[in-house]
């Protein structure tokens, strides 16, 4: 009898961690991708301590800590002062994880060291180019029609994860509502080889508040292991794309943060609506929604990918226990009722909560957020509490408690 079979859809790094995970234990996994090759525009990067505990099981944290930096820090600035608020030290969560650091590596090396992983082992199917355009089951298997430059393709498995992103197209394919709201202005990055740390001793993942414009700094090493900056600010709501990427609008961006003379040298510019938005469903059937395609949040505080991938190793070791462990097929609810109000209580509530404490306009609202923080910082139980929660460990212990 040959074991089961999973289909993911997308290889983003939540589809490919997915199809990894369930390759070792023992699914024939085929993985079905849309575009030519993983998307390597800058997206996410921080990882945080619980998900690299997770990225240890998989076999691949020294290739992925490698690839990227280590962080041990971050702080949060006030931008109109130009001074440090606070500075929170993962160290402090030694006791509670093998990797009390965060480390930045973009989104799309993961995907890759995976991807490469994941080619080397039986039983495994990779196809890019391949858009997944439709499905249809029934009690005992999922079928999925693929669209792309050799035709039209039908594969029959035992079960589907869609990982297909924020516009998810097996999401639509189910009917499943993605409730929630998009957010007026947009958000654009800029990537440069300006070494703010150099210039002005902020640590490589840093956030400023500011009523008028705040920005998330990070460093990242870059293809080429040389580092360089992101820089993440809002748009003004009536700013047109092109105003915000213009040559004039970025340098001008780029110096409220830090003045300088020169020119900043500008390599990448990206702009994009940032939406919170989670699913009412994250299962139908034999088909089951993880990552984006299940829920989008703005990127403070770097949430997103990290709950995505907690939802991947989830979802695995719950289909697992159903295929290959004997337990009876309703557990495949669980997934939902552990990683749906985890999303919502950690990852939705703490983004909205982080741009907030960033934008917040009233002066009263805003030394007591900068009061608070400095409080957080002086007293390494609460400092403790706080990292336990952004670093999503609190929920990733609290999830095995749910039934
Ligand atoms: C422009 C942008 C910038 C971002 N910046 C940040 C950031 O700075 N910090 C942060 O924390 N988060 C950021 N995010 C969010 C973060 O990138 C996502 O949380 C992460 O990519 C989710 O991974 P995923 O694998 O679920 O989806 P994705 O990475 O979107 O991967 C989905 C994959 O599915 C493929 N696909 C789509 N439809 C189909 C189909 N029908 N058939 C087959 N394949 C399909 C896509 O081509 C893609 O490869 C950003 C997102 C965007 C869009």
């Amino acid at each position: 009898m040959s074991s089961p079979h999973l289909i993911v859809a997308g290889s983003g790094p939540v589809g490919v961690v997915a199809a990894l995970l369930a390759s070792q234990q023992g699914f024939r996994v085929t993985l079905l991708e849309e575009a030519a090759a993983v998307d390597t525009n800058p997206r996410a990067a921080t990882t945080h301590p619980s998900t690299l505990e997770m990225i240890a099981r998989l076999g691949i944290i020294d290739e992925f800590i490698a690839a990227g930096l280590t962080a041990r820090h971050f702080e949060f600035w006030d931008r109109v002062e130009r001074s440090r608020v606070a500075r929170l030290d993962h160290a402090l969560l030694a006791n509670d994880t093998p990797y009390p650091f965060v480390v930045q590596t973009e989104q799309h090396k993961l995907a890759n060291i995976g991807l490469a992983h994941l080619a080397r082992r039986s039983g495994v199917d990779i196809r890019f180019n391949a858009r997944v355009a439709g499905l249809t089951q029934d009690d005992e298997s999922v079928t999925v029609t693929t669209e792309g430059p050799s035709g039209q393709h039908a594969v029959r498995a035992d079960y589907l994860i869609g990982a297909d992103g924020g516009r998810s197209t097996i999401r639509k394919a189910l009917d499943i509502e993605f409730e929630g709201y998009t957010w007026p202005e947009r958000f654009i990055v800029l990537t440069t080889t300006f070494d703010f740390e150099a210039a002005m001793g902020c640590c490589h993942r840093t956030y400023f508040a500011d009523p008028d414009e705040w920005t998330n700094l990070f460093k990242v090493s870059g293809d080429d292991g040389l580092g360089r900056w992101r820089a993440v600010f809002p748009t003004r709501v009536d700013e047109t794309d092109a105003q915000a990427l213009d040559d004039v609008a970025v340098q001008a961006r780029l110096k409220r943060v830090w003045p300088r003379e020169a020119l900043y040298p500008v390599v990448h510019r990206n702009i994009y609506n940032v939406h919170q938005r989670v699913a009412v469903r994250f299962r139908q059937g034999r088909a089951f929604l993880a990552g984006d395609s299940a829920h989008v949040n703005n990127p403070i505080g770097g949430l997103g990918l990290n709950c995505g991938i907690h939802d991947a190793m989830e979802l695995v070791d719950t289909l697992h226990a159903v295929a290959f462990g004997g337990a009876d097929a309703t557990l495949l609810d669980r997934y939902e009722r552990r990683r749906r109000p985890q999303n919502i209580e950690y990852v939705q509530q703490q983004t909205i909560a982080n741009k907030k404490r960033l934008e917040e306009r009233d002066p009263v609202a805003r030394e007591a957020r900068f009061a608070e923080l400095r409080a957080i910082e002086a007293d390494p139980v609460r400092q403790r509490e706080f990292l336990m929660r952004s670093s999503l460990l609190e929920s990733a212990r609290k999830v095995q408690s749910i039934d």
